[in-house]
């Protein structure tokens, strides 16, 4: 195990590296795909059980679709196959025989979808629908970096029909909020809602809406997306229902997706030098327990003990292991804890035992006077308890503290956009709307990354005229 690059002079290193040093991740034979492994498996789980509490709760049902479509699909809405064609992989040979028509590997299910919609909405008794889909999706990217672009990912992808286009939009808003809450209460992760502008819209949405993050480097994570679709998949697969007056009508159409970039963001918001940082709540191993001995009878008498407290706070919910490895000595299983980003440590030495108590290391505490504390074996529940949501809230107001320091209001491009090229960071700035102003972002290596609901910035960034909305400009990963 070799020392971590410096996290603050090389963050892209560093995380290519940490990734593979806590077991999140190991590289693949298959360009641009990497293997997770258990560690990194059990944090997406965790995203995934806390989101999936939320889906339900939006009404929506989970299903399961084929990974391959027809290809034809896709060219029935032409603004998606224009959007995705680039990114498409395309089986053309089945069972050693040509395919008459090719299948696609799904980059989203909206065809698929859109074609059983056709089937089950009939009439207006069968609005809203809303099924979810937990799935791999397949975009051929060139360029890739473990969670945040590769070329299979993990997502869940809801899609929903509605009766009327002001319930779609409730809809989008109601995935969006939830995509939000999860980074922010679950993640620790400060999110921006925002809109995207026409140039980053969804192939063939009427509207996109996202939270963004900033990471610790200054450059934008789109973190999730949630798209009005309206008129545009249900009119091209056909979906049409009898409303109550008897008349034929489209159906108004959403669809939202969170992926396992949210496993990126969580270790790049909150990693330290010392490796990774878990917000308790999303954490595989919430709590280690350690023993610290030096003869094989206090080895087997800790044991004892500190399995009775891995019962106690076990009962109690916490996601604790004890680490009774006879091979690797304390100092190996801090370091190894540490780099994993457990959030608690828990030891006991024979003194401790004496005096029936034990001492909890805080991960995220820097100050090291604060870092440990003796607590009574009677006590230990409820201060890690304690502890543990202490912890979480730390993290997401040290995670807004960060995002604020490199949140800039600006006025023109011309000024900023030097320190946007150099720094990176978020800067908040008017837009006129016209597609132009916009591209002009670009000379700085920028994007807008979404226009905000507050409107503080008179003029627009690039010309003379007024300006329409604030948008956020930023690098992007
Ligand atoms: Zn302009």
């Amino acid at each position: 195990m070799s020392k971590l690059p410096d996290i603050r002079t090389n963050f892209a290193e560093w995380y290519q590296e940490v990734l593979v040093q806590a077991e999140v991740i190991d590289a693949s034979p298959t360009r641009g795909c990497f293997v997770i492994r258990p560690y990194g498996y059990a944090l997406w789980e965790n995203i995934q059980k806390e989101l999936d509490k939320r889906i339900k709760e939006l009404g929506a049902q989970n299903a399961y679709f084929p990974l391959l479509i027809p290809k034809s699909f896709l060219e029935r809405e032409a603004k998606h196959v224009e959007g995705f064609s680039p990114e498409l992989a395309v089986v053309t040979i089945g069972g050693g025989k040509q395919l008459e028509e090719p299948l696609v590997v799904r980059p989203t299910s909206e065809t698929i979808i859109y074609s059983m919609f056709a089937r089950w909405i009939t009439s207006w008794r069968d609005l809203p629908l809303a099924v979810n889909q937990w799935a791999n999706v397949v975009r051929w990217e060139m360029r890739t970096r473990p969670f945040v672009r590769s070329l299979e990912f993990l997502w869940q992808e809801g899609h929903t029909a509605h009766r009327t286009r002001e319930e779609a939009v409730e809809m989008v808003m109601r995935a969006l909020n939830v995509y939000k809450e999860v980074y922010e209460n679950i993640l620790a992760v400060p999110a921006i809602p925002g809109i995207k502008t026409e140039s980053e819209r969804f192939a063939g949405a009427d509207s996109t809406y996202c939270v963004e993050g900033l990471m610790p480097d200054g450059k934008a994570l789109q973190m999730a997306t949630s798209h009005l679709l309206a008129h545009s998949f249900p009119e091209s697969f056909d979906v049409r229902y009898q409303d109550a007056d008897g008349s034929m009508r489209v159906p108004y159409c959403t669809s939202w997706g969170m992926t396992t970039r949210s496993v990126g963001a969580v270790i790049m918001t909150h990693g330290d030098e010392q490796g990774l940082v878990m917000p308790p709540l999303a954490a595989p191993v919430q709590v280690v327990l350690i023993p610290i001995y030096k003869t094989a009878e206090e080895r087997s008498t800790l044991c004892e003990k500190l399995e009775q407290v891995r019962r106690e706070l076990s009962d109690a919910g916490i996601r604790v292991m004890l680490d009774a490895n006879e091979a690797t000595t304390p100092g190996a299983k801090f370091f190894h804890w540490e780099l994993r980003g457990v959030p608690v440590r828990v030891e006991m030495g024979p003194k401790d035992l004496a005096s029936d108590q034990v001492v909890v290391v805080n991960r995220i505490e820097r100050d090291k006077a604060q870092k440990k504390t003796m607590v009574a074996h009677g006590q230990a529940k409820a201060f890690v308890l304690n502890l543990l949501s202490t912890i979480q809230s730390n993290l997401l107001s040290n995670a807004r503290t960060r995002m604020q320091s490199q949140w800039y209001q600006a006025e023109k491009l011309a000024e900023f956009g030097p320190q946007l090229d150099q720094n990176n960071g978020l800067y908040q700035t008017g837009w006129c709307g016209k597609a132009e102003c916009e591209a002009s972002v670009k000379t700085y290596k920028g994007t807008v990354r979404c226009i905000l609901q507050e409107h503080n910035h008179k003029t627009c960034l690039h010309c003379s005229s007024a300006s329409k909305s604030d948008i956020l400009v930023a690098k992007a990963y």
